[in-house]
């Protein structure tokens, strides 16, 4: 089926392992939004098609097996609109290495992208110091999102936060990243 839409956004999901980035794919998948699964070459998308003021088709990238695409990842990361880092709130190492994926995207990513912090596993006992992540997010200017993605029924929150923090619906353009070919470097469409 064609589905029409007025804009394409790119978004990458970064985190620890286990923090739940394959289940908010998953989760995503079985919710009444239209979704499509491709597989491209190996790599994994998550196609949602979401409708705020305009028709928005969200291709979310579960980044589990970057390794093996290294050339692939780079590429595509500085084609990115907006980057989700997730953290499970009970599990302290994953909110620790926050600051690690911050420092990853703005390496590896396109600069323009904003960064949105997801805390995850909310049906679980809390164990971090949200008092600290807010003031992190805060001084980062990072928007702070806090969810369970197994328990909540309702993606909207997250889904409208993503669409007020485009660079495009902020400056009312898309920036285009620069960038450099490289070797066994691939363009994802
Ligand atoms: P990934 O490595 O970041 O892709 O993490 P997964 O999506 O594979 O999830 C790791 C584990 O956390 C799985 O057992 C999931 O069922 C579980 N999980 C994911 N989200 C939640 C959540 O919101 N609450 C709870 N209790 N478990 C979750
Ligand atoms: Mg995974």
């Amino acid at each position: 089926m064609d589905i029409m839409y007025d804009e394409t956004v790119k978004i990458i999901l970064l985190g620890n392992v286990s923090v739940g980035k394959t289940t908010f794919c998953n989760v995503l998948k079985k919710k009444e939004f239209n979704y499509n699964y491709h597989s491209t070459i190996g790599v994994d998308f998550h196609t949602i098609y979401y409708k705020k003021n305009k028709k928005y088709r969200i291709q979310v990238w579960d980044t589990a097996g970057q390794e093996k695409f290294r050339s692939l990842v780079s590429c595509y990361f500085k084609k990115t609109d907006l980057i989700i880092i997730m953290f499970d709130i009970n599990d302290i190492q994953s909110y620790n290495d926050i600051i690690y994926w911050r420092e990853f995207a703005n390496i590896h990513a396109n600069p323009h992208s904003p960064i949105i912090l997801l805390g995850n596993k909310t049906d679980l006992v809390e164990r971090a110091d949200m008092e600290k992540i807010r003031n992190y997010a805060d001084m980062q200017k990072m928007p702070l999102h806090i969810m369970s993605v197994k328990t909540n029924k309702n993606f909207d929150d997250l889904l409208n936060l993503i669409i007020d923090n485009l660079p495009f619906n902020i400056m009312g353009k898309k920036e285009e990243p620069v960038i450099t070919p490289q070797k066994g470097c691939c363009v994802i469409q």
